[in-house]
């Protein structure tokens, strides 16, 4: 089993059950994509991921994506073809006549100034700008390509001033939390506060930032702090950072959050390609491995399993890249020892050195809030952390971890019943040795144990 996790993105591609089950067995956390679809559209993916779970005995978790304010063509009657030096027309869809194309954004002209490009989709097909009349985009078109519904678009050079989260972020937000979503990536984050904001309308809910604006690269380390976790949203990103700079700026929002102790998601483009070939290239199985090396926790597949002609493919080469770079990088204590100041943290650490030291199999670590998971998954030990969990919940935020596989156990009411817990699994599993980190029953965050024990 791999330490660094797999988020794939539902579509169509997946839809056939029997594609489903097959990639659901490399899957640890499921997106549903709130841009795309209804709720009802979502609410069966979210079934289907769930019943195909059960069968496979693996905790698979889900993830909603909110839309944010993201600027998108509405919905056209054909997709409208363009050609190199073409004039073209946006405006707001409540503004449109004389052939203009609707968007789907309010501050359209507001945002936009004369000069800047705009781009459409991945940016396969980008606009110049030449006037702004009235609340109509005047445009002239720099390549030829197809302009087709609900695709993206991305002003360069330009901030969007509509709020994050939006009301509908606000509203779907309340739905994912209300259906049993385990984890909800808040997209256009622009500081700290937005998260906050999200948060004081659902305060269980483990937020991610998506970081896909500069804004927010550069307040990185005060929305590590806040969000639950990062996800680096290369996809929008390298629309508003110049796209040489992505690999610089992948690492140092790798850092930040690992200096936060928060888990991290690299995601967007990881194997492009493959949603056409079935095949990778040698760049994107480095892109992969680099990840990987640097320290991410999660990788994700967007449109490679959501609409690409290869999803099985794609997760299959994905697993596969991730256990080849795991083996070759024996990733030990990470750049977190920083964030390690209370207690608990010092008990994790600890643990972490007594595991790589007495090459000790396994760390467990029993867990009400998740914290000492997060804590050691931090520490990159070599050995295997099982975390255990009493709410079904719990196990499948945990899926988030690198490193941390998670088990569903009875409450127990004192160290003793817990340890006999403990004793049982690590025999089932022929361990010779692990190590337990643990705290006063039913009391979060009193970790400040830590035993060695040998069968
Ligand atoms: C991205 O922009 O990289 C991303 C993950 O977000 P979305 O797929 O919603 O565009």
């Amino acid at each position: 089993m791999n330490k660094t996790k797999i988020v794939i993105t539902y579509g169509p591609s997946i839809e056939d059950k029997k594609i489903l089950n097959e990639v659901l067995k490399y899957t640890d956390i499921v997106r549903i994509n709130f841009s795309h679809g209804s709720k009802e559209s979502w609410l069966k993916y979210a079934k289907n991921v769930r019943d195909i779970s059960n069968k496979l005995g693996k905790e698979i978790s889900l993830l909603a994506d909110l839309p944010g304010p993201k600027i998108r063509i509405s919905q056209l009657k054909s997709p409208i073809h363009v050609e190199k030096g073409d004039r073209i027309v946006f405006s707001n869809k409540k503004d449109t006549g004389n052939g203009s194309i609707p968007v789907d954004y309010e501050n359209l002209h507001k945002d936009a100034k004369p000069g800047i490009t705009i781009s459409l989709g991945d940016g396969y097909l980008k606009l110049k700008v030449t006037k702004i009349i009235g609340k109509k985009l005047i445009c002239t078109a720099m390549n030829s390509g197809d302009i087709q519904s609900r695709k993206g678009i991305n002003l360069h050079n330009a901030k969007i001033s509509a709020n994050v989260p939006t009301a509908e972020d606000i509203r779907l937000a309340q739905f994912a939390v209300e259906n049993n979503f385990d984890f909800i990536a808040m997209s256009f984050v622009r500081s700290a506060k937005d998260i906050e904001l999200l948060k004081e309308h659902v305060p269980k809910a483990f937020i991610i930032a998506k970081i896909e604006r500069k804004e927010a690269v550069a307040e990185i380390k005060s929305i590590s702090k806040s969000a639950d976790a990062i996800m680096v949203a290369r996809g929008d990103l390298a629309f508003d950072v110049e796209i040489e700079k992505i690999p610089t700026v992948q690492h140092l929002i790798i850092n930040a959050s690992r200096d936060a102790c928060k888990p991290v998601i690299v995601a967007t483009q990881m194997l492009a390609s493959m949603v056409n070939n079935n095949m990778p290239t040698r760049a994107e199985v480095n892109d992969i491995a680099g990840a990987v090396v640097s320290g991410s926790d999660c990788l994700m597949l967007s449109d490679e399993t959501a609409m690409g002609k290869y999803p099985l493919e794609s997760v299959k080469i994905l697993y596969n890249t991730i256990k080849n770079a795991e083996s070759y990088v024996a990733q030990s204590r990470s750049n977190a020892v920083s964030a390690l100041g209370s207690g608990g943290e010092s008990i994790s650490f600890a643990a972490v050195e007594m595991a790589n030291n007495f090459k000790v199999e396994c760390i467990f670590a029993p867990t009400q809030t998740g914290a000492t998971a997060r804590r050691l998954s931090i520490l990159r030990p070599k050995s295997r952390i099982i975390a255990m969990a009493h709410t079904i919940e719990l196990t499948r935020k945990l899926s988030i971890y690198y490193g941390v596989e998670s088990l569903l156990i009875k409450k127990y009411s004192s160290i003793d019943s817990m340890s006999k817990l403990i004793h049982i699994e690590a025999k089932k599993r022929g361990m010779k040795n692990y190590v337990v980190v643990f705290g006063t029953p039913n009391r979060p965050g009193s970790t400040d144990t830590l035993r060695y024990i040998e069968i």
